[in-house]
């Protein structure tokens, strides 16, 4: 049965497939004690329950295995970019949907093997990053990101638990060392010690998680970042092993490449809405995402960009207008 999974899984174009008993999550503890102290923001789900979160027979009754599943999303050295950082795993198509569809003919096989699934990409109340080292698909590095010795840190996961009994795999070493660039390199100081986050520091939760202002005290480090960060895995050293995707849909469209901060920040909500249709960055709505490219502007625009600020600066949404002014601001200080 783990030979016919394994095989279906790289017929779907999956890179990984792992599998572990459906147990109590080994950092539950650590889990809990970092819910303890706020860290995780205003991402509420994250506390809701954390007991069944980290208990996969809670979430399925009579769960046996957890399998794994990793999906390689790195577009390679010399991709397509935005004008304005996203993070790469928002560059393409919505990887929930695409994995989750790809998953599909792996519960059907299960089920006709007489098992019970519950499939999950992100969004499932499970530990993933937990089970995922059990099942020995990655270690947690420093950084709180899955490793994996030949995707480095470029992968998505999606986790299927069974009511089946499938052997566990050996788990992995975790192979950090004595490295500590993700943590260096962190502009924020999110991750506060090794295996620590704080993701009310962290720019992927100040420009994604976050709905309301983002703090004065970190704009500036955002940079020219407009959807999430990605530093503290550019700098991992696992990622010089990694390859680029086979899957194609994970590239940023060419319709993306041509738009200017300034005119991503004129974005109305229809073509706001019509541009990520497909991608994941549609999670956020049109006043978070011109609240970003505002703090972009405000760190690296010019005078040029004036003109598109002065009229956000009187948007009637109060975010988008408090952020104009703050961009204007700077750029003022910055070019007189
Ligand atoms: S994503 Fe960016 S801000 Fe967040 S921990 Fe990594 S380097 Fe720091
Ligand atoms: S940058 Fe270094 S410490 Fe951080 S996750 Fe990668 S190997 Fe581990």
């Amino acid at each position: 049965m783990k030979t016919i999974i394994k095989a279906l899984a790289k017929e779907q174009g999956f890179d990984d497939c792992r599998f572990a008993r459906a147990v109590q999550a080994p950092h539950a503890g650590e889990y809990f004690a970092w819910l303890e102290t706020g860290n995780h923001g205003e991402m509420t789900w994250l506390g809701r329950d954390p007991a069944r979160r980290a208990d996969p027979a809670r979430v399925l009754t009579d769960a046996k295995t957890v399998l794994v599943v990793a999906m390689n999303y790195f577009q390679g050295n010399n991709p397509r970019q935005l004008k304005g950082k996203i993070a790469r795993y928002a560059w393409g198509a919505d990887y929930h949907d695409l994995m989750l569809r790809k998953m599909a003919p792996i519960d059907v096989y299960l089920q006709n093997n007489g098992g019970r699934q519950k499939c999950y990409v992100d969004t499932g109340p499970i530990l993933e990053r937990d089970f995922a080292a059990t099942a020995g698909l990655s270690w947690q590095g420093k950084s709180t990101m899955c490793l994996n010795e030949r995707l480095g840190t470029w992968f998505f996961i999606g986790v299927i638990l069974t009511t089946l009994h499938i052997e566990a795999d050996p788990p992995v070493k975790n192979r950090c060392g004595t490295c500590t660039r993700c943590i260096d390199i962190c502009p924020t100081r999110a991750i506060t010690l090794p295996y620590q986050l704080n993701a009310r520091r962290c720019i992927s939760y100040l420009t994604i998680e976050n709905k309301g202002p983002i703090p004065v005290e970190f704009r500036s480090a955002i940079g020219d970042r407009i959807y999430g960060c990605d530093d503290c895995l550019e700098v991992c050293p696992w990622n010089r092993f990694a390859k680029e995707t086979r899957e194609t849909k994970f590239q940023l469209p060419a319709r993306l490449e041509i738009l200017t901060l300034g005119q991503l920040a004129l974005l109305n909500d229809d073509e706001f809405r019509a541009l990520f249709r497909d991608s994941p960055v549609k999670r956020i709505k049109r006043a978070q995402f011109v609240r970003n490219v505002c703090v972009a502007l405000g760190n690296v625009g010019t005078r040029e960009d004036g003109s598109v600020l002065m009229r956000l600066a009187s948007d009637p949404d109060p975010l988008i207008a408090e952020h104009a002014c703050w961009a204007l601001e700077q750029i003022r200080n910055r070019e007189g």
